[in-house]
């Protein structure tokens, strides 16, 4: 599997991805905000109302980080859990739902490729800049297959392959150059940032995302471009 501009073992890319989040962590939400202008903000809001959660509900959100999406999820009423394979990066969200005052989550550890939860728990699953990290996708699509309900949905929030003409060329110069030095200059860690941009280029295009999702047994894919495509909502249903 690849790593950045390197191929690893999977063990290993595994390994090197929790030390990507471990080493960002404190600095993640601000480096989310430098990064994108403050977009990052509105592709959440946006992901959210399209998941439209609803009271009583359980939605589980997978490599759910410092909590970004829970927050937003949970304001329906919703019952939320967050997981994510790496404790520095809940523990900064557990920090600050302290701080909103927000006490209705579950957090919890959990590697998407092999969850611990029982077959048909959830109405919702949600995954937002997370699935890209994962080492083997289609064992992580097919966890979330089985831990849904019938009837129940899958939605993800990724960077994808713009569409728009000539902005490919502009992204392309400001992830190479800018986003590294800016890793540099904010979290002092240049490879971190080297690493989720390459992430980002080798990523399956909008089609061929859909149809991994698809073969993990979901139907009524769709794939919806946010932006000209720079980011791409991906959703699903399980029947
Ligand atoms: N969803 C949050 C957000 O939108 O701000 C966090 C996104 S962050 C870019 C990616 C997250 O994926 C990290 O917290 C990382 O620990 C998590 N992650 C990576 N591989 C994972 C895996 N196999 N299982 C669960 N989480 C994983």
């Amino acid at each position: 599997v690849s790593f950045g501009y390197e191929d690893v073992a999977p063990e290993e890319k595994t390994r090197r991805v929790g030390a990507v989040f471990s080493n960002v962590a404190s600095r993640y939400d601000l480096m989310n905000d430098a990064m994108s202008g403050g977009l990052h903000r509105l592709w959440k809001d946006r992901f959210v109302r399209r998941v439209k959660p609803q009271a009583g509900e359980t939605i589980l959100d997978m490599a759910g980080g410092t909590g970004d999406i829970a927050f937003r999820l949970a304001k329906s009423g919703a019952a939320v859990t967050v997981a994510d394979i790496n404790p520095e990066m809940l523990a900064v969200g557990v920090e600050r739902a302290a701080e909103r005052g927000i006490d209705n989550l579950v957090w919890t550890e959990a590697n998407a490729e092999k969850l611990q939860f029982p077959d048909r728990f959830f109405d919702g699953y949600t995954i937002a800049f997370g699935i890209r990290n994962v080492t083997d996708i289609p064992a992580a699509l097919r966890e979330a297959h089985r831990v849904l309900k019938r009837g129940g949905r899958f939605f993800c929030l990724e960077f994808s392959t713009t569409v728009w003409p000539g902005f490919a060329q502009v992204y392309d110069a400001y992830s190479h150059h800018l986003v590294p030095k800016l890793g540099k200059l904010l979290a002092d860690d240049e490879d971190s940032y080297r690493y989720l941009i390459e992430s980002i280029r080798r990523f399956p295009d909008m089609p061929s995302f859909e149809r991994m999702i698809g073969e993990a047994g979901f139907i009524r894919t769709r794939a919806e471009p946010v932006l000209g495509g720079l980011v791409a909502i991906h959703s699903g249903w399980k029947i």
